[in-house]
């Protein structure tokens, strides 16, 4: 079975889907982390981040692959806190708007989705990667709160700081990012994450 879980930055899709598939035992996939990690290795390149060609080609011969824990690797570097530094929050909406580099990302999305029952967290999962997912949910909170949520993952940035850069990136993502007519939508703005994994693993059991 696979579970989509889509929607903006600070949604709490990762805590979410991460809490999901460990209660349910279902494999975990964070797409944006394979997002990050082809934007960390293009600036690692020095590719030209406008250079669509450029970045599927350096996508496909070094596909990104996780660990059974949280870590992410690409081109056999430990990508994991990298990927999570301020310049590739800013950086990967350019690299995930070129339609060359999804192809190829997409393809290795779906490879790694059927492995067995999986967990998948992105933007575009229940539309584009894996439209017949069983269960689609769409995630959504207020602002303030998706900043405050930001501001406990990430040392030293101001609240202003970090609600403008989720403003500025729901903007250069709203291309690639879809709503499924079939998702869920669950505001978890006044859940706690408990909640959440509840409500989803409900949606859950009733698809099986
Ligand atoms: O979810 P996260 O914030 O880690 O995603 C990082 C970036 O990866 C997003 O801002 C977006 O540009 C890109 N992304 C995407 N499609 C996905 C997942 C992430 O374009 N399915």
């Amino acid at each position: 079975m696979i579970v989509a879980i889509d929607g903006p930055a600070g949604a709490g899709k990762s805590s979410v889907a991460r809490g999901l598939a460990e209660r349910l035992g279902f494999h975990y996939l964070d797409t944006g982390a394979m997002y990050r990690a082809v934007t960390w290795l293009a600036l690692h390149e020095g590719i030209p981040l406008d250079d669509g060609l450029a970045l599927q080609a350096l996508a496909a011969a070094n596909p990104v692959s996780f660990d059974d824990g949280r870590g992410v690797s690409v081109a056999g570097e430990d990508v994991t806190a990298r990927i999570r530094e301020p310049e590739i929050d800013a950086a990967v909406p350019v690299v995930a708007r070129h339609p060359e580099v999804r192809e190829v990302m997409r393809v290795r999305q779906r490879e790694l989705g059927r492995l067995g029952d999986s967990v998948i967290e992105g933007r575009d999962i229940g539309v584009v990667v894996v439209p017949d997912a069983e269960v689609k949910v769409w995630l959504v909170a207020d602002p303030a709160v998706r900043a405050r949520r930001r501001h406990l993952e990430r040392d030293g940035l101001e609240m202003e700081e970090l609600a403008a850069e989720l403003r500025r990136r729901d903007e250069r993502d709203s291309v690639n990012t879809h709503r499924a007519p079939d998702a869920v939508e669950v505001d978890t703005t006044d859940l706690t994450l408990d909640d959440v994994i509840d409500r989803v693993a409900a949606l859950v059991e009733a698809a099986r």
